[in-house]
């Protein structure tokens, strides 16, 4: 089993300023972390290689400081990392994200099966696992909560639904997301932390995996953001006066004005 396990670097905070002129956020300074989500499918890549054999490897597109997640998923045991990162790949919408990750997957070739987590908790779209099924014409099962077994070249996994639990099975190699539930995630072991230090992990640029700078970043992407913004909220407080019976009938007609009761 070869698998890829896709992990985004995240801002480590709901503290994040916006940039008004240019929409985005405003990134330097900002503690970075791993997704969440995705500390899950790294954990299951590594589960299914330990009841399968075979290989994990971890792969982000982001800027360069990415490169220290992938050394921690190295320290809790991915056997490789990749970073996808260049200039061309900035702005990149999901879409533009999953083109030059499929760049990526297609250039490690023979992989059988690609683990992203549900959503992230800043972009928060959870369109990069099926739009990077769509992008290597693999088949796709969101939300798995499980994996019951890979036998003959097929795949059979459990999935989250809003009532229950679906049995989905899908011909390797393919692409799934999965949900918390699947797994508690390891810790880095000493060994695991003494291997990422020394280990080598390659930066690809656009022209490693054969990206067309016009499908990738900004130039890429179909989407733009038209506006980012945080709601504002008003707080209004006004104080009762008068005893507390009075109190209570100002409120009651308060409520009343406002036809809340
Ligand atoms: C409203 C909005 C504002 C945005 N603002 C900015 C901004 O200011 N600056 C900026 O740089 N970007 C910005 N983006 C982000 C950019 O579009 C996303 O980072 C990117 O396309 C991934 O989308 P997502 O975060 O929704 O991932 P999802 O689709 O939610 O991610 C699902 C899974 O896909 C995998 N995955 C996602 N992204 C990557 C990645 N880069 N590398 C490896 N695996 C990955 C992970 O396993 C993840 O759990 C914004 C997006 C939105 C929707």
């Amino acid at each position: 089993m070869n698998i890829v396990v896709c992990l985004k670097q995240v801002p480590g905070t709901t503290e994040v300023k916006i940039d008004p002129v240019k929409n985005t956020l405003i990134r330097q300074g900002i503690k970075n972390i791993v997704n969440p989500f995705d500390t899950y499918a790294l954990e299951e890549g590594m589960r299914l290689r330990e009841r399968f054999g075979g290989k994990v490897t971890a792969l982000s597109m982001g800027p360069p400081q990415a490169i220290e997640m992938l050394r921690d998923a190295i320290s809790v045991g991915a056997d490789d990392a990749i970073l996808l990162s260049d200039v061309a790949f900035a702005g990149a919408d999901t879409w533009a994200t999953s083109y030059t990750l499929g760049k990526a997957v297609r250039k490690l070739g023979n992989i059988d099966l690609v683990i992203c987590g549900r959503q992230t908790i800043d972009g928060d779209t959870g369109q990069v696992g099926p739009e990077l099924a769509e992008m290597l014409g693999r088949p796709f099962i969101a939300y798995v909560s499980k994996v019951e077994e890979i036998k003959d070249g097929t795949l059979r996994v459990q999935r989250m639904v809003e009532d229950g639990y679906e049995t989905i099975e899908a011909n390797l190699p393919a692409v799934i997301t999965v949900v918390k539930e699947i797994n508690i995630p390891r810790l880095p072991s000493l060994r695991g932390t003494m291997k990422a230090k020394s280990a080598q992990i390659p930066t690809w640029t656009a022209q490693d995996i054969g990206v067309e700078k016009e499908k990738a970043g900004l130039a890429g992407s179909a989407t733009q953001v038209v506006k980012i913004f945080f709601p504002q909220r008003v707080h209004k407080a006004e104080m009762l006066r008068g005893n507390v019976e009075e109190q209570v009938d100002a409120l009651i007609e308060k409520l009343r004005d406002a036809k809340l009761v």
